[in-house]
Parts: structure tokens; C-alpha cells; sequence
């Protein structure tokens, strides 16, 4: 097949949601849907097994979240969807962000009962800052939840842009009767129960008819109503609207009864875009170029501590991969080993022969791959968009056994790599300064450096608040600038010069005082 054949029927999307609203309950359900797993349950097992085979994810297991984001492959209908599952916390939201730079669309999944929540919201953020385009989900219709106008209000209003209701719910809780369809003018009907993939819903057509009117009562009517309300109100769906992230199309469901998913799957089919062309510093990039390119947006490192190895995650961004063909990384040139790239299809990890735009791949390596990095034939190529959050929190890292700072350095190196902390070197002095945005991230880390380097680490507070990285036009007005602050600059993983400072108002004066450089919040990788 041509690689635009292979390009139209690609989607890859993100699900997003605050943890608890349901991700992980869909997810299996798409699965199940899609045929690519048979087992309700499987991605719950997954979780253990992973917590199993890797004993850093102990924290994610005591704490009940979701540290390292994956990736799953399904087929459905004639699209190949990708799925990226992102990590719920905050503290993690840093590789959250990155994941969204890799996908074309995100389903945000919401608790009907909680609306739109703090972690929903920043990632929505970056969505918006990338219009990202976004299928909503409104999940736990089968609870006592709050209004459904209300909840699409809350939606519109923080979310900043149109809520197109596809379906609406009649009732709620244990009168939870199911979805009208507004394109179709038909109702589905709820059947609560989980492992039905088969059987069809019952689906209504006359609402006028008194025998359905008695059986669903009040329920059916103010729904009816509701719906007319948002009919007269709501602006009609609007493709390129939804493609600039300016409406989300809203569904109401239960994932933990199967209900409503599969309206999902096909809103993805049929309304998420395929692969577009991908900016980088040098050119616009076209999906169906004949070369391949791609861009590594997550590392995760030591899945096997025997092997010490790291797995890049690579989106395809053009042409066609084919296992065994030669890879360069554009920054320094080097090869890349590609007979050994894996595929990420449900929860298994296979060798992978070939892969299009918009699938992820998966590229062992020992270090050779950064975050950022892009891959092509030979091209010199560097795509853009890849964020880096400036820290919020700041620790030094201490350790009582001299003996192991070679270690404590590759270890502090290794996760900086990886994108698990940032990692900064002063310009003044040895002392490795740790920044965050979530103070999580520290735990994490020490309990890495034991587990996987053998180091006794101890986190302790340092005297900074903020960062910014810092541009200017004239290096030569930049190297003054490093040289007047020296003891509030450090160098970040990629020898970025950073200005540190444990006060806002130290910032303000900085600002005011070098009018020529340029204080960076977010750092794109470039
Ligand atoms: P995640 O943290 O977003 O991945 O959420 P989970 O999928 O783990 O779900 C959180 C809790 O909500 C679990 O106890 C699920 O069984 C429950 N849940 C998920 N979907 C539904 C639903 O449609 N209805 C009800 N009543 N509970 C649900």
C-alpha cells in the first residue's frame, strides 16, 4: 500500500483525564472493541505486571498512580488508532506534555460527577497551545452525577471553546435509561453490565409513542428538552472547527458498562485527523515524503536493570520504516541499530517489520537517543515543538559514600536524559542542582538512584524558586550577562545556560536591568 493509504488511515491520540474519571476503564474498553485484546481487565494487568517486572514502579504502586505513560496499537474498522495513555498525577505532567506533542488528537475523559478537574485543565492547556483537537468523553452516567447542562457549561467555559453535544444522556444514576443520538434522532438504551461487546443496544426512533414516554417518564422528557434547548443554542459541528481545537464534539457514557464506546471509537475514525506535516527548524514535513523521518519524545530508561537498557519512543513522522534500514540522529550524525525496533501492539512488545506515519516506535539504545532528537535517512533535520517545562522546585542531592559520586553522576545524567528531573550544573562550583515540577519527581529519583545505581542519595533543599533559560541575540551580551550573574547560572541537560533565582523579585530586576536577553518559561527543544 502507498504511504498515503497507510497515512489516511493512521489516528493517533492521547487520553487524557484527571485520575480517577475512568482512563483506564475506557482504555481496556477501546481495546476490547478494537479486537486487539479479548479480556476486559487486561490493561489493570498490565499495570501489575509492569509493577512485577520493575521495582521502581513500587512507588507508582503505593501511591495508585500512573508514572510512565505507554503506548497501544488497535485496528477498527479500516484505521490503525494509536494510543497514547498519559500519566494522571500532576507531578508527572512534565512527560505528559510530551506526549501530546506526538499525537494528532486527545480524548479527554471527564467524571460527571467531578466535571472538569485541576490535572484535566493543565493538560488541556498545552492542548490548547497546540490545538490539539479533542473528543470529549463524559463518563459514570450510571452514578449520581450533576446536570448535564451543567456539566457542558463547565466544559465550554474552561476548556475556552464550543461543546458540540453528539449524544445526550436520559436520566442518571440508577435511572440511567441511556443516549439520545442527536445527528440520528434515536435513543440507545442502557443495559447496565460490562462484558457484552456483541449484543447490540436496544435503539428507539419514536419518541412520540405513549408506550415509551410511560416507560421513561420525566427522565425521557427533560431530555428532549434539554437537547431542543441545545439545538436552538449550540452552533452547528463544524469540521475545520474541530480541527483547530475551537469545538469538542461531547459524549455521555459509561466505560465501566461498555456504554457509549463505541460512539468514541467511531468519533475517532471519523472525526480525528490523520498525520499533517510536522514543523521543523528547517522545513515543513509532509507525512507521505518517501523518507522516513521521526522525532523521540519520551525515554524510558532500565526496563531490564540487567541490560541497563532505554527504550526511545519514536513517532513517525514521514515516509516508511522498515526493520533493518539505516537511521541517523540528525544532531551528531550517528547510526542507529533499527533491526531490533519494537512495536507497541496492546500490551505486548514485539519486533516490529515495518511502521507509518503516526505509529509509534519503540528504539533500544544505550544513550545514543535524546529527548527531542529527530531521526532521518541523513537528513539534517530538527523538529521543533518537543517542550521542556522550567522547574519549579529545586534540590541538591547529597550523598554520605564519596565513593559512589562517579555513579550518582550517571545516574543524575541518565535520568536527566530521560526527562524524569532536570538536571542542572552551575556555572560556579560541582554541586548538581536538581529541578522539578512536581515535588513527586524527587521521590522518584531517590528511588531510582538505590534501585538502579546503588545510590544512597539524600534530597535537601535549595535556596532557588525559579528559573528561566535565557537567549539573547548578541552572544556576546549574553556571555556578559552569565558572567556578571555566575553564581546564579547553571547549564541544563542539553548545556542550555540557565538564571536561577530564589526570589521573584530578583527575576523583575534581572529583567529590567538586561533589556537585551530574553527569559524563557518554556525551552522548545531546538
Ligand atoms: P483512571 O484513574 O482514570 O485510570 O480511572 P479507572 O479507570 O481506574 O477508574 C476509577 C474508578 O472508577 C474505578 O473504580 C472504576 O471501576 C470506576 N469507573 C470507571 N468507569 C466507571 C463508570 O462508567 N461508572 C462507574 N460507576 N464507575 C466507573
Amino acid at each position: 500500500m502507498s504511504i498515503l493509504n497507510e497515512v489516511a488511515r493512521r489516528r493517533t491520540f492521547a487520553i487524557i483525564s484527571h485520575p480517577d474519571a475512568g482512563k483506564t476503564t475506557l482504555t481496556e474498553k477501546l481495546l476490547m472493541y478494537a479486537g486487539a485484546i479479548h479480556i476486559a481487565g487486561s490493561v489493570k494487568a498490565r499495570k501489575a505486571s509492569r509493577h512485577a517486572t520493575s521495582d521502581w514502579m513500587e512507588i507508582e504502586k503505593q501511591r495508585g498512580i500512573s508514572v510512565a505513560s505507554s503506548v497501544m496499537q488497535m485496528e477498527y474498522r479500516d484505521c490503525i488508532i494509536n494510543l497514547l495513555d498519559t500519566p494522571g498525577h500532576q507531578d508527572f505532567s512534565e512527560d505528559t506534555y510530551r506526549v501530546l506533542t506526538a499525537v494528532d488528537a486527545a480524548l479527554m475523559v471527564i467524571d460527571a460527577a467531578n466535571g472538569v478537574e485541576a490535572q484535566t485543565l493543565r493538560l488541556l492547556e498545552v492542548c490548547r497551545a497546540r490545538n490539539t483537537p479533542i473528543v470529549t468523553f463524559v463518563n459514570k452516567m450510571d452514578r449520581e452525577v450533576r446536570e448535564p447542562l451543567d456539566l457542558i457549561d463547565e466544559i465550554e467555559r474552561t476548556l475556552g471553546m464550543s461543546t458540540i453535544p453528539f449524544t445526550w444522556p436520559v436520566g442518571m444514576g440508577k435511572s440511567f435509561h441511556g443516549v439520545c443520538d442527536l445527528k440520528n434522532n434515536c435513543m440507545r438504551v442502557f443495559q447496565p453490565g460490562s462484558d457484552r461487546i456483541d449484543s447490540k443496544n436496544e435503539v428507539i426512533v419514536q419518541f412520540d409513542d405513549p408506550q415509551i414516554q410511560q416507560r421513561f417518564g420525566a427522565d425521557l422528557s427533560s431530555a428532549l428538552q434539554a437537547i431542543d434547548l441545545i439545538k436552538g443554542a449550540s452552533p452547528a459541528f463544524d469540521h475545520e472547527a474541530f480541527l483547530a481545537g475551537k469545538q469538542t464534539p461531547v459524549f455521555f457514557g459509561s466505560a465501566i458498562n461498555n456504554f457509549g464506546v463505541r460512539e468514541i471509537l467511531d468519533a475517532l475514525v471519523d472525526l480525528a485527523p490523520p498525520p499533517e506535516s510536522r514543523n521543523a527548524i528547517q522545513r515543513e514535513v509532509l507525512p507521505d515524503e518517501k523518507r522516513f523521518t521521526g522525532m523521540v519524545f519520551k525515554i524510558q530508561a532500565n526496563m531490564n536493570l540487567a541490560h541497563r537498557d532505554r527504550i526511545a519512543f519514536v513517532r513517525v513522522c514521514s515516509g516508511h520504516f522498515k526493520r533493518g534500514m539505516n537511521l541517523k540522529v540528525a544532531r551528531n550524525g550517528k547510526d542507529i541499530r533499527t533491526s531490533t525496533v519494537v512495536s507497541f501492539l496492546s500490551q505486548r512488545r514485539d519486533i516490529l517489520e515495518e511502521a507509518y506515519p503516526g505509529d509509534i516506535i519503540g528504539i533500544p539504545n544505550h544513550g545514543t537517543l535524546q529527548l527531542g532528537d529527530t531521526l532521518t535517512e541523513g537528513e539534517v533535520l530538527q523538529f521543533t515543538g518537543l517542550p521542556f517545562f522550567a522547574p519549579e522546585i529545586f534540590r541538591t542531592v547529597e550523598i554520605s559514600d564519596p565513593l559512589r559520586s562517579k555513579q550518582l553522576k550517571l545516574g543524575l545524567t541518565q535520568l536527566g536524559e530521560e526527562g524524569a528531573i532536570q538536571v542542572f550544573r552551575p556555572h560556579l562550583g560541582n554541586m548538581l542542582l536538581l529541578g522539578a515540577v512536581g515535588t513527586l519527581q524527587f521521590e522518584v529519583v531517590t528511588h531510582r538512584l538505590q534501585h538502579e545505581y546503588a545510590v544512597a542519595a539524600r534530597i535537601a533543599p535549595a535556596k532557588y524558586q525559579l528559573a528561566r533559560w535565557i537567549t539573547c541575540d548578541d552572544p556576546r551580551e549574553l556571555q556578559r550577562f552569565i558572567e556578571a550573574n555566575a553564581h546564579r547560572i547553571a547549564y541544563d541537560a542539553v548545556d542550555a545556560p540557565t538564571f536561577l533565582a530564589s526570589f521573584g523579585a530578583e527575576l523583575s530586576v534581572a529583567e529590567d536591568n538586561w533589556p537585551a536577553i530574553r527569559f524563557h518559561k518554556l525551552r522548545e527543544h531546538a
